[in-house]
């Protein structure tokens, strides 16, 4: 199996073709990066918005911290 470089494998959703590159990324937010993406077959153009689910560990930790300590107390 050959899955190297390309970590997103987009298709163009009009033509079906495979063969669209990364044209421009944009990070929209902490969580979303915009691609944009353009088709070599039909010259296209299409914007997917990957979703990272990485999430910041801080704020919810200690929320829940401090909820099960006012609990026992
Ligand atoms: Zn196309």
């Amino acid at each position: 199996m050959i899955s190297v470089s390309t970590p997103h494998r987009e298709k163009c959703p009009r033509c079906g073709s495979g063969a669209v590159h990364l044209e421009w990324r944009e990070r929209v937010n902490a969580q979303e990066v915009q691609d944009l993406w353009r088709c070599w077959d039909c010259k296209d153009e299409f914007v997917t918005i990957v979703t990272s689910d990485e999430k910041e560990p801080s704020a919810t930790d200690k929320i829940t911290e401090r909820f099960f300590t006012n609990l026992l107390v």
